[in-house]
């Protein structure tokens, strides 16, 4: 634990300062997290509601990004607790973050997760949906913000061969920001992870999902 402050040092010489550092807290306890605020993290990002719930009265001020799989009846737990939900992979998900941002009189950013490399195990959309997608949030949902895309590349020894994958989220980030509407505002590029995150950024990412480069291995 003691060398967290050097694994968020290492991490942050790696990467452009306007690339956003989301630390990936899955596993960790609060004073594990806490321990990395005082390092300087200001975002951190779960997978589950249930960790969010446990975590969220004992973890200091911070941005806290939800960024796995959502089911529609958890939305109402972490509507008011989360910054930017970075799995939006269906209209039935939006609808129900649009009816629960409304009931709290505000509005939601999102991502739109996509499956680039169309892996079975993986949520998301296809490449192709992407745009009907976002149009249809647009038209509907009034308590949304469209802020950009999110991807979980397939894990490979070798990052080089996911570099693929990361071009085609980054073209499609680049057509996707061209549509004109006042609650689409694309900010964030969400790709990169432990293994991977060099190649995302050389590819156009502005937004990474660190957790076992900061923390260590997760036990579960
Ligand atoms: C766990 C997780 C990460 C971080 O993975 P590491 O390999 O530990 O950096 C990033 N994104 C998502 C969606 C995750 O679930």
């Amino acid at each position: 634990m003691s060398n967290i402050r050097d694994n968020i040092a290492r991490i942050n010489e790696n990467k452009p300062d306007d690339v956003l550092l989301v630390a990936v807290t899955k596993t960790r306890s609060a004073e594990e997290i806490n321990k990395a605020i005082d390092c300087g993290i200001t975002d951190i990002g779960e997978n589950k509601v249930q960790e969010i719930l446990e975590k969220y009265d004992y973890v200091k001020p911070v941005r806290w990004h939800m960024i796995g799989h959502l089911q529609t009846n958890k939305v109402k737990y972490i509507i008011d607790k989360v910054s930017l939900i970075h799995s939006v992979d269906s209209l039935k998900l939006a609808k129900e973050i649009n009816r629960r941002a409304g009931n709290k009189g505000i509005t939601m950013d999102v991502l739109i997760q996509v499956n680039v490399a169309q892996e079975d195990s993986k949520y998301g959309i296809d490449a192709e949906e992407a745009v009907p997608l976002i149009e249809e949030i647009l038209k509907n949902y009034e308590n949304i913000r469209v802020r950009g895309l999110m991807t979980i590349a397939p894990f490979e020894e070798n990052p080089e061969d996911v570099r693929k994958y990361f071009k085609q989220l980054k073209a499609l980030y680049d057509s996707c920001a061209t549509i004109k509407h006042e609650r689409l505002d694309f900010k964030y590029l969400s790709m990169g992870m432990t293994n991977d995150y060099e190649v995302a950024i050389e590819e156009g990412s502005n937004l990474i999902r660190i957790g076992t480069a900061i923390f260590g291995e997760r036990k579960y």
